[in-house]
């Protein structure tokens, strides 16, 4: 579980730094919560609640308070659902994130139909994002096309990645419609949906990597 350190003013005690999940564990999306500690006494084992701002849920953890002033986290509650997106996903295509964050919930609560709908809608929203990102197209023209079109469009030199996105789009399809007609199993419109993540995700990674080319060490 990744984490981060906030600093925290305390009413009794000289101000530390508290660790905190980079996910909430409710949501699934980015957290920078509200935090109070509920534990009153002063010692070094803490119990602080925080509050998402996004999903306005809330999550407990202990942590316990070390010589140099950090916090560490020994438990918390409740334990994450899902499993949270590449944080580049979240800065680069952001519809994306939000509708696969939302599908996954769906899959959690065995709502298969409307998480395969989701994972659809996604991966439609993950070309999108990225050909807007990689300045393809200009958001207009973008938000007017359909699924197929950006298939064709924005995935045509590569065509193993455009196989694998018309299968989503064809699996996804049979999802919504009223007559279902086959039997594929859920599971391979998901394994083919994160295959397709795969890829974006080293287009992503490809165009920011860590270090620039030019970039003095
Ligand atoms: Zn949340």
């Amino acid at each position: 579980m990744e984490t981060y350190f906030k600093n925290y003013e305390s009413f009794d005690e000289k101000p530390y730094q508290i660790e905190l999940l980079k996910v909430c564990p409710n949501c699934g999306v980015g957290n920078n919560p509200d935090t109070w500690l509920v534990s009153h006494a002063t010692g070094e084992v803490k119990v602080f609640k925080h509050r998402c701002p996004l999903c306005n849920k809330d999550h407990l953890t202990t942590q316990i308070l070390k010589q140099n002033n950090f916090c560490e986290i020994v438990m918390s509650f409740p334990k994450p659902t899902i499993e949270p997106l590449d944080d580049i996903f979240f800065e680069h295509a952001p519809r994306f994130s939000e509708l696969y964050t939302q599908a996954q919930y769906a899959e959690t609560m065995k709502l298969y139909d409307i998480a395969a709908i989701g994972y659809r809608g996604a991966i439609e929203c993950l070309i999108k994002d990225y050909a807007l990102d990689f300045e393809i197209d200009s958001k207009d023209t973008i938000e007017k096309m359909n699924f197929d079109n950006v298939i064709s469009r924005y995935l045509k030199e590569d065509e193993l990645l455009s196989n694998t996105a018309h299968a989503v789009r064809l699996l996804g399809n049979d999802y919504a419609h009223w007559n279902k007609v086959n039997d594929i199993p859920f599971e391979t419109l998901k394994y083919t949906t994160e295959i397709t993540i795969k890829a974006f995700l080293m287009k992503f990674n490809q165009k920011y990597p860590p270090i620039k080319p030019n970039q003095k060490l």
